[in-house]
C-alpha cells in the first residue's frame, strides 16, 4: 500500500519552499517502476540560499554553536524520540521509495536511532587538552566545529545515512545542508519535519533535495561550505575531492564503495560460513557498501561450500519489500537492475560458471533472482568491480600465502572477513589485510559503536565510533604568557 506523502518541497530554514525555478522531478517505487510523486528540484540558487541559512544559524550566537552541549544533546535524544514514535511511517516509506525490505528498514532504523543516543551523548564530551610546551606559555587546545557542512547522500541506504552524517555533524555543533540521492529524497523530507519538531532552530538542518550535477555540485563548489561529508562512489568521490580543490579546500569524508573479500578457510564450519557469506552479499539486494562480493573457498572444502552456497541462495523469497515474508526486494532502479544484469553477463562470457539464478524476475519492477557463480578468477570483471547487486562470486584459494596477496589485490579497502578456528590466521589476516572493517568468523560487522570507513578507494575518515565526531571538529592550539613564579 502506498504510505502517505507528507513532503515534496524543500526545507530552508525551517520552512517549506519550492525550488526558485519551479522544476521538479519523479521519484518512482522500484516495486513496480511506477510514479510516486513529483519532488522539488533544487539548483545552485537553492543551494546558496540553504548554505546562508545554514551559515546564519552557525554564526547566530548561542542558537547552536555556542549552545549548551548538554542541549545539543537534549535536542538530538528528542529527534531521535520523534524517530522512534514514526518508526513505522519512516520504515513504510523507506520501503516504497527505494525498495528495502520492511523488516530491512525497521532493522536499520532501530539501529540507528541507538547510535544517534550514542552519538548524543558524546557532544558534552568535547574536550581539549593542556599541553606541556616549551617557554613561560601555557598552552592548551580547543575543539570546535568545523562550519556548514554538505552532506551528500547515497540511494542505497537513505534514512541511515540521513541520520548518522546530521547527529554526527550536529554533536559537533556544525549546521549542515543535505542533498539526498535523487532516486530516493522522501524520507530526508520527513526526517527534516522531525528536526523542526524537535526544536533544533531554524537553519541548524537544512534539505535541498536535487541532481547529483546541479545541487550536489554547487554544495561541493560553494566558498561558505567548510566541509563535504559524502556517501556515495568512487568516481563522484573523487569529484567531490577536485571540487574541494579548485575552491576552498574545504574538508572532505568520503564512504565510498568496496569489492570486500572473505576467506572460508579449510578448518572452518562450512554450514555457518555458507549461511554468513549470503547474508553478506545478498542483504539489502547486495546493495550494501561492504557486501562480500568476493569470496575465496579454500579448495578442500570448496565443491561442498559452492553446493551448499547454491541451496542457501534459492532459499531467499524475492518479492514485494512490503511483504515482511520476503528477503529480498527490488534493484532501487531499472538503471540499477540493468547494470547488475550487464555484470552477469559479462560473468558468463568470461567464463565463471553460473549455478543459480541472475535472471529478471517478471517485467513489473526491478527484481533479480539471486545470482551463485562459481569458478571465478582475479582477473574476471565480476571480480574486480562493484556489482552492488544479488550476484555471489565465488573464487578458488590454494594455499594460506594466497590470502593476503590476494585479498588485498584490490583497489578499495572497505571491509575483509576470514572463517578459521586458527587463531593465529585471524590474526595476522587482520593486522595485514588492507581494509578499515575486519571479520573473524562472522560477517558483516558494523556495530554503532566501532568506527566504520575504509581503506584505498574505499574513502577517507570514519563514520561511527567515538572517534566520528572529531571528522567535524577544527583543533585550535591556545597559548598563553604565563611567568614562571608569581
Ligand atoms: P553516486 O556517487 O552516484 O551518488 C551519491 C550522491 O552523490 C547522490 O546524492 C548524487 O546525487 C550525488 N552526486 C552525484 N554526482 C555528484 C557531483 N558531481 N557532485 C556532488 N554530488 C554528486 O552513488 P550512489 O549511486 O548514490 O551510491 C552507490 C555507491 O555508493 C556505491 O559505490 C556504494 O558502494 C557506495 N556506498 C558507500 C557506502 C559507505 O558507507 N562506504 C554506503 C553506501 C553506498
Amino acid at each position: 500500500m502506498k504510505p502517505d506523502i507528507k513532503y515534496t518541497k524543500l526545507f530552508i530554514n525551517n520552512e517549506w519552499v519550492d525550488a526558485r525555478s519551479g522544476k521538479t522531478f519523479v521519484t518512482l517505487t522500484p516495486h513496480e517502476g511506477t510514479v510516486i510523486t513529483r519532488v522539488a528540484e533544487g539548483d545552485k540558487a537553492d543551494i546558496d540560499l540553504a548554505v546562508s541559512a545554514a551559515k546564519a544559524a552557525f554564526h547566530r550566537n548561542s542558537e547552536w554553536r555556542l549552545l549548551d552541549a548538554s542541549q545539543r544533546c537534549r535536542l538530538l535524544n528528542k529527534f531521535a524520540d520523534l524517530i522512534q514514535r514514526d518508526a513505522k511511517y519512516l520504515a513504510e516509506l523507506e520501503s516504497y521509495d527505494n525498495g528495502m525490505n520492511i523488516n530491512k528498514a525497521s532493522e536499520y532504523i532501530d539501529s540507528r536511532i541507538k547510535f544517534m543516543r550514542y552519538c548524543a551523548s558524546l557532544a558534552d564530551k568535547i574536550q581539549g587538552d593542556t599541553i606541556p610546551a616549551d617557554g613561560d606559555v601555557f598552552t592548551y587546545t580547543l575543539k570546535q566545529p568545523t562550519g556548514v557542512c554538505g552532506l551528500i547522500l547515497p540511494w542505497n541506504s537513505p534514512i541511515s545515512n540521513f541520520v548518522t552524517k546530521v547527529t554526527t555533524a550536529l554533536a559537533a555543533g556544525c549546521t549542515v545542508v543535505v542533498k539526498p540521492a535523487e532516486q530516493t529524497p522522501l524520507t530526508a523530507l520527513v526526517l527534516a519535519e522531525l528536526v523542526k519538531e524537535a526544536g533544533i532552530p531554524a537553519g541548524v538542518v537544512n534539505v535541498v533535495p536535487g541532481m547529483g550535477s546541479a545541487a550536489g555540485s554547487s554544495l561541493t563548489h560553494h566558498p561558505d561550505v567548510a566541509m563535504i561529508s559524502f556517501t556515495g562512489s568512487v568516481e563522484v568521490g573523487k569529484l567531490i575531492q577536485k571540487a574541494a580543490g579548485e575552491t576552498n579546500l574545504k574538508r572532505v569524508t568520503l564512504e565510498l564503495g568496496g569489492k570486500s573479500p572473505l576467506i572460508i578457510m579449510n578448518d572452518a564450519d562450512v554450514n555457518t560460513a555458507v549461511r554468513y557469506a549470503a547474508n553478506g552479499v545478498f542483504a539489502n539486494q547486495g546493495q550494501v557498501c561492504i557486501a562480500a562480493s568476493r569470496l575465496f573457498v579454500q579448495s578442500s572444502i570448496y565443491d561442498e561450500f559452492v553446493k551448499k552456497a547454491v541451496e542457501e541462495a534459492k532459499k531467499i523469497k524475492v518479492g514485494n519489500p512490503a511483504d515482511p515474508t520476503n528477503h529480498q526486494g527490488p534493484q532501487v532502479s531499472e538503471a540499477m537492475m540493468k547494470k547488475v544484469l550487464g555484470y552477469i553477463e559479462t560473468g558468463k562470457k568470461e567464463g565463471a560458471k553460473l549455478l543459480t539464478g541472475g535472471k529478471r524476475i517478471g517485467t513489473e519492477g526491478y527484481y533479480i533472482e539471486p545470482a551463485v557463480f562459481a569458478d571465478v578468477t582475479d582477473d574476471m570483471t565480476i571480480a574486480k568491480e562493484e556489482i552492488f547487486g544479488p550476484v555471489q562470486s565465488i573464487l578458488k584459494l590454494d594455499t594460506l600465502e594466497e590470502v593476503l596477496g590476494r585479498a588485498n589485490n584490490t583497489s578499495y579497502g572497505l571491509s575483509a572477513g576470514i572463517f578459521t578456528n586458527n587463531i593465529n590466521i585471524a590474526l595476522q589476516f587482520a593486522k595485514h589485510v588492507e581494509a578499515g572493517i575486519v571479520c573473524v568468523n562472522t560477517y558483516p560487522a558494523g556495530a554503532y559503536q566501532a568506527p566504520f570507513g575504509g581503506f584505498k578507494d574505499s574513502g577517507i575518515g570514519r563514520e561511527r565510533g567515538m572517534e566520528c565526531v572529531n571528522e567535524f571538529l577544527e583543533i585550535k592550539s591556545v597559548s598563553i604568557a604565563q611567568p614562571k613564579k608569581f
